[in-house]
């Protein structure tokens, strides 16, 4: 079986650090970034016991020089698969407290920064292997799911991270690179919070096997971790 190089943003804690994990686990080679000290210090024994397989680097997603620093480490190496997950819940806000700093921050976190990651590895995409990418997104994002209103920024800006990646499987498919949209559930995280019914481990499971599965067609699609397509 061929190992393959996984690239992962927002790898701290929550599904990011359950990814990392059980990549690791089953042998593959992981670049992990992770946004702050406090994060890969976290990170720091799971990078010892992996006798190389797992290379830790400072990301912000939303700052552009960071991710031009990540980029130049990690392009050091083709990449197979790059899992944009790194994202920000942004402030739960109803339509009388809408706070447009914050909801601007949550769009640079949750919508841009997946673009500018891809668009700075695309050259260690086009050297690797599957060339998949996979985005963590949330069916809180989805049009026609939402009955309920309110959590503004957060819903606005996964509907903008959809539409960004339906507009990237068009761009890449030339170059062979699928895109793919995945919600994880209601996960147990400090997003997700204690009431959420999903371990980490048994929603990356399920998107790590989506991912393995990954084909032409699904590129540009939107599914649960289960492999269900959710409605746009
Ligand atoms: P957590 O809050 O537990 O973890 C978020 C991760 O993203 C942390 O590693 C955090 O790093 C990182 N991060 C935040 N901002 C940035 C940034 N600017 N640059 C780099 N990294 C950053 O959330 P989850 O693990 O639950 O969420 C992961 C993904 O899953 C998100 O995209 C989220 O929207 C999505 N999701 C989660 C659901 C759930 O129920 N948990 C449901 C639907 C979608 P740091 O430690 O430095 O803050």
């Amino acid at each position: 079986m061929k190992y393959m190089r996984y690239v992962i943003t927002g790898a701290s804690r929550g599904i990011g650090f359950e990814f990392v994990h059980q990549l690791l686990e089953r042998g593959d080679i992981v670049d992990a970034g992770v946004r702050s000290e406090e994060g890969l210090r976290r990170l720091e024994p799971l990078r010892r016991a992996s006798r190389g397989r797992l290379r830790l680097h400072t990301l912000d997603v939303a700052e552009e020089r960071s991710v031009r620093g990540f980029a130049s480490k990690v392009l050091e190496e083709p990449v197979d698969v790059l899992i944009n997950n790194a994202g920000v819940p942004g402030l739960w806000c109803t339509l009388a407290d809408v706070d447009y700093v914050d909801m601007l921050r949550t769009f640079a976190v949750n919508a841009l920064g997946p673009l500018r990651v891809t668009s700075a590895l695309l050259p260690g995409l086009l050297r690797g292997g599957p060339r998949k990418v996979a985005h963590v997104t949330s069916r809180m994002g989805s049009l026609s799911s939402n009955h309920e209103g309110g959590a503004y920024a957060y819903r606005m800006s996964k509907v903008a991270l959809n539409m960004g990646v339906r507009n990237l499987s068009n761009d890449l498919r030339g170059h062979g690179i699928l895109s793919v949209l995945l919600h994880p559930g209601w996960v147990k995280t400090d997003m997700g919070g204690p009431d959420a019914p999903l371990p980490p481990r048994e929603s990356v499971r399920g998107m790590l096997n989506i991912i393995d599965g990954l084909r032409a067609e699904h590129s540009g699609r939107f599914f649960d971790y289960q492999g269900e397509e959710v409605p746009w």
